[in-house]
C-alpha cells in the first residue's frame, strides 16, 4: 500500500467511525455522502439517502432555514455554524440521556463547510455534533441558580421574605413613590415578651410560634404587599398605594390574627400578642431608611403604652 492509499482508507475510516454526523450536499440540496453516524441515528442508510434531495428523505427538516444556510456557504465560500442554543436540533434524533433530563431530542451543533475545487465551491459538508450533555448541564445549572436566587430571598425558618429582599422591595417602592407620588406605608411588628415564651416553653416552641405567626400573617395580607422577617421576632409589612389610616386598619387586623388564637406547639397552647408600629411616606421624606426608623419609633411607643396594640407615627 502506498501513502495515498493509506491516507484514503484512513479518511474513509474516520468519516465512517467518528462520533458525529457528516453529510455532503450539492447546491440543489441533493445528498452526496452520508456517514455511519447519520445512518445509525436517522435509521436511513446511505443507499436510500444519497442521490436524492435531503428533503425527500427528511420532509420535517426546516426547509427555508437549511436551504438559506447552505446557499450562503456556496455564495460566500466561508464556514457557517449553528449552535443548539439558537436551534436546539436540525434532525429529530433520539438521545441516550434519561428522559428526566428535560430535553426531547438530541441537541445539536451544526457546522457548514465549503468543499472547493480551485476557487469554486462544489459542495457543502455538514457536521452534526451531539451536545445533549452540554444542554442538560446548562439547564441544570440554570435551575440550580434559580433555586439559589429564590432561597437567597427567603428566611430559612419561616419561608417568608428575608430582610434583604424586603429592603430591596422597599427601596424600589420608595423610588417609585419619589418619582410618581401617591401613598405607601410600612408596618413593623414585634412579638410581645417573646423572650419569656422561649424561657417558659423552650426555643423549639419559640421557633414554631414564629413559623405559625408568619404563616397566619402571610395568609391575611394582599398579594401586592411584601411581608418579611426583619430580624429575630420582628416582622415588616410594606403596603404600596396605601395611606397611613388604611395601613393602621391592616395593622389591627394582623394584630388580632396573631393574638386571637394561641399557637399549638408540641402539645402546649402558647398565647402570643404583638405590638405594631406604622408610618407612611409624606412629602420631604429623604430615604426609605427614615420611613423604617419612624415605624420603629411608633413600635417602641406601642410597647411603652402597654404592648398588644398598634400605634401610628402621628400618635407616637
Ligand atoms: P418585647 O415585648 O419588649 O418585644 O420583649 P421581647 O422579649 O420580645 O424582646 P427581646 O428583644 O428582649 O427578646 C427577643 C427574643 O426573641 C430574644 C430571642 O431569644 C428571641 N428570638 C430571636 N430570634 C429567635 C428565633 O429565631 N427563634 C426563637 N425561638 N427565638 C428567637
Ligand atoms: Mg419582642
Ligand atoms: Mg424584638
Amino acid at each position: 500500500m502506498n501513502d495515498a492509499t493509506i491516507d484514503q482508507s484512513l479518511s474513509d475510516l474516520v468519516i465512517e467511525r467518528v462520533g458525529f454526523g457528516i453529510f455532503v450536499l450539492d447546491r440543489d440540496m441533493n445528498v452526496l455522502m452520508w456517514n455511519r453516524f447519520m445512518q445509525d441515528h436517522s435509521g436511513q442508510p446511505a443507499e436510500t439517502v444519497v442521490g436524492k434531495s435531503i428533503f425527500a428523505s427528511f420532509p420535517e427538516l426546516p426547509r427555508v432555514w437549511l436551504s438559506r444556510k447552505v446557499e450562503s456557504v456556496f455564495q460566500l465560500g466561508s464556514f457557517a455554524f449553528s449552535s443548539w442554543e439558537q436551534r436546539p436540533y436540525l434532525f429529530k434524533f433520539d438521545h441516550d440521556r434519561p428522559i428526566t433530563g428535560g430535553v426531547d431530542y438530541m441537541q445539536q451543533d451544526c457546522t457548514f463547510m465549503p468543499l472547493t475545487r480551485g476557487r469554486e465551491v462544489v459542495a457543502v459538508c455538514v457536521t452534526i455534533s451531539d451536545v445533549t450533555h452540554v444542554s442538560v448541564m446548562q439547564r441544570e445549572r440554570e435551575d440550580a441558580l434559580e433555586k439559589l436566587q429564590e432561597y437567597a430571598n427567603l428566611d430559612g425558618l419561616t419561608g417568608i421574605a428575608n430582610r434583604r429582599f424586603f429592603e430591596g422591595r422597599l427601596r424600589d417602592e420608595f423610588l417609585r413613590w419619589q418619582r410618581y407620588g401617591g401613598e405607601m406605608s410600612v408596618l413593623l411588628f414585634d412579638l410581645d415578651h417573646f423572650k419569656d415564651i422561649n424561657d417558659r416553653f423552650g426555643h423549639a416552641v419559640g421557633d414554631t410560634v414564629l413559623r405559625v405567626m408568619a404563616q397566619r400573617v402571610s395568609d391575611a395580607v394582599r398579594i401586592q404587599d411584601t411581608f418579611g422577617r426583619f430580624g429575630g421576632e420582628e416582622f415588616a409589612l410594606l403596603l404600596p398605594c396605601t395611606p397611613l389610616a388604611d395601613a393602621m386598619l391592616v395593622a389591627e387586623k394582623i394584630r388580632m390574627t396573631i393574638g386571637d388564637t394561641p399557637v399549638e406547639a408540641e402539645g402546649v397552647r402558647v398565647p402570643v400578642t404583638a405590638s405594631v408600629g406604622g408610618a407612611a411616606a409624606r412629602p420631604g421624606l429623604p430615604s426609605y431608611e427614615v420611613l423604617i426608623n419612624e415605624a420603629d419609633a411608633a413600635l417602641y411607643s406601642a410597647k411603652r403604652q402597654g404592648r398588644n396594640r398598634s400605634v401610628a407615627l402621628a400618635d407616637a
